[in-house]
């Protein structure tokens, strides 16, 4: 009724003030918890930093019984608890990582009733021996963290969170939260059909985070692009790179390093005694950069982190965003940058098609690549993008904090450009039957004699050379632009470019091909971002 209602409501703020020290809730938190309270499920879709864990935290306790949190981050459940009991609150964790009197104490304070919060790894719940332990003790919310892990289409697929339908079942009366910071349309649905929570209220906040300015640069030498984006703009700041491989972690560290940047590597290949030093100093100091795979992140909670910049694409819109999103929790201004080349969207196809799994998973993959690269190659604004593919209305006008708002991009008709390098390919499948990368495909174009060129007497071919109009870096463009664009693809180990279906229209002359110039001047914090 609404006399509860209002107790309840005073409740929830007095912990607020008087547990976690803060003034007010933030955007949904209120109304999340309020419903869970009340006893009702919630399906929370809330950006990384917008504030998750006091909606599960504050009913948890004010409702009468433990709150038990499903997390898949097993890693940082003792940092969670360190810092809830810290708050005075009383907290505990049972995981693989702890020794059998350590689970026993765990156990004991549940059944006597002394935890306000109890977290469990989701694999837990498979045991029976949890389940009953769960039976024997008093619930007042079940937290299902990291949601989308539900989801068998995502790249965080847990197959232990299909066996948390179970809970409704099991604990009809005790309300649930299902929590994510990722979720489109489809796997919102996966999470609430999957989950079993049909009736659950659904809470989206805003995906918004307008102050991570979002820029792509064209990626030439990237890891001076990025020393110069570092000196420039975040020089002494704390900071993520993220690189696809080991390898090339390990190098930027270095590089970093040698170029009077404190930066440490962060890979699932170094001893976790390593990964656990690199990811504590990277808490406590101010300044450090880590280079890392992205194994690293999920979960960190360090607001003053200034940027997040990518040397290699991210394989969804998914990943960029909640890559991107840990830069700047605190609210103040950050940067998200990436550098992005041709090789990029070639060796992302690559890894696509030699990958294993159905056909159907390999099609998905392809569809997130396709977001990935639209965004990368839009010539509007990168938010509006960003909203958008989350489902969100963007600002009409731009956000005014994006490279494409900043500086806006001018395009050109590339249709001619387009049928020359679809006429090269043609060519040389029709006229020799083979098929070759785009090196050298360039190489033709441009008419260079290369050892190459000279090897398959590609400088007999009618295209060779009718393409010195443009300079190497703008027939890269070009490619990239066709392959992101679909009128272009890519084949085999080698990435080998072969036509699609649509390639045709293009060299039938029944549409056209408006292409993204390059920018010439990097967008920096020098051109008018107003700080
Ligand atoms: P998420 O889990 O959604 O990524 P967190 O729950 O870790 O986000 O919260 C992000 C940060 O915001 C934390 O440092 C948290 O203490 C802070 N925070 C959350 N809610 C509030 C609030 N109402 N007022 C002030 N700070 C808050
Ligand atoms: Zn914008």
């Amino acid at each position: 009724g609404v006399a509860e209602m209002a107790v309840t409501d005073g409740e929830a703020l007095a912990v607020l003030h008087r547990v976690f020290g803060y003034e007010a809730f933030r955007g949904e938190q209120e109304a999340v918890v309020e419903h869970v309270i009340a006893g009702g499920d919630a399906v929370v879709l809330m950006p990384t930093g917008g504030g998750k864990s006091l909606c599960y935290q504050i009913p948890a306790l004010v409702r009468p019984g433990t709150g038990v949190v499903v997390s898949p981050l097993i890693a940082l459940m003792q940092d969670q608890v360190d810092a809830l009991r810290a708050l005075g609150v009383r907290a505990g964790f049972m995981n693989s990582t702890q020794d059998f009197d350590e689970r026993r104490t765990v156990e004991a304070e549940f059944l006597a009733g002394e935890l306000d919060l109890l977290y469990l790894a989701p694999e837990r719940l498979r045991m029976e021996s949890s389940l009953d332990l769960l039976s024997r003790g008093k619930i007042s919310v079940f937290a299902i963290d990291e949601a989308h892990c539900v989801s068998q289409w995502g790249h965080d697929f847990r197959p232990d969170y299909l066996t948390l339908s179970l809970l409704g079942e099991r604990w009809p009366e005790v309300p649930r939260l299902a929590l994510t910071a990722t979720a489109t349309d489809a796997t919102h649905r996966e999470i609430t059909d999957r989950l079993r929570m049909p009736e659950a209220r659904h809470f989206v906040a805003s995906f918004d985070r307008p102050n991570i300015q979002y820029r792509i640069v064209p990626k030439a030498d990237p890891r001076k692009q990025l020393l110069s984006f570092l000196s420039e703009e975040h020089a002494g700041d704390a900071g993520i790179v993220y690189c696809l491989s080991r390898n090339s972690v390990e190098k930027t560290a270095e590089f970093l390093s040698r170029n009077g940047i404190e930066a440490v590597p962060y890979h699932a290949g170094l001893d976790a005694g390593t990964r656990a030093a690199h990811q504590a100093r990277f808490l406590r100091e101010e300044g450090l950069v880590v280079v890392a795979t992205i194994a690293f992140g999920m979960g960190i909670d360090k607001p003053d982190v200034r940027f997040v910049a990518h040397l290699d694409l991210p394989k969804s819109v998914e990943g960029y965003y909640q890559e991107t999103g840990r830069a700047g929790r605190d609210g103040l201004p950050s940067t998200a940058w990436m550098a992005y080349g041709l090789n990029d969207v070639i060796q992302q196809r690559k890894l696509i098609q030699s990958g294993e799994g159905e056909e159907a998973f390999r099609r998905r993959s392809h569809q997130h690549l396709d977001s990935m690269l639209a965004l990368c190659e839009t010539v509007r604004c990168r938010r509006g993008q960003l909203l958008a593919y989350f489902g969100q209305e963007p600002a009409p006008a731009g956000c005014g904090n994006c490279d494409t708002c900043l500086v806006p991009p001018e395009t050109w008709d590339g249709t001619v450009a387009a049928q020359k390098v679809l006429s090269a390919v043609v060519r040389l499948q029709r006229e020799r039957g083979q098929k070759f990368g785009a090196v050298q495909i360039v190489d033709i174009l441009l008419g260079r004699r290369t050892a190459k060129v000279i090897q398959f007497d590609h400088d007999q071919l009618s295209v060779f050379g009718i393409g010195e109009d443009l300079s190497e870096a703008e027939w890269r463009g070009v490619v990239r632009q066709l392959l992101a664009q679909g009128l272009l693809a890519v084949e085999g180990e080698y990435g080998t470019l072969v036509l699609t279906e649509e390639s045709g229209a293009v060299l039938r002359r029944e549409r056209e091909v408006p292409l993204r110039k390059e920018p010439k001047k990097p967008v920096g914090s020098r051109t008018g971002s107003g700080r």
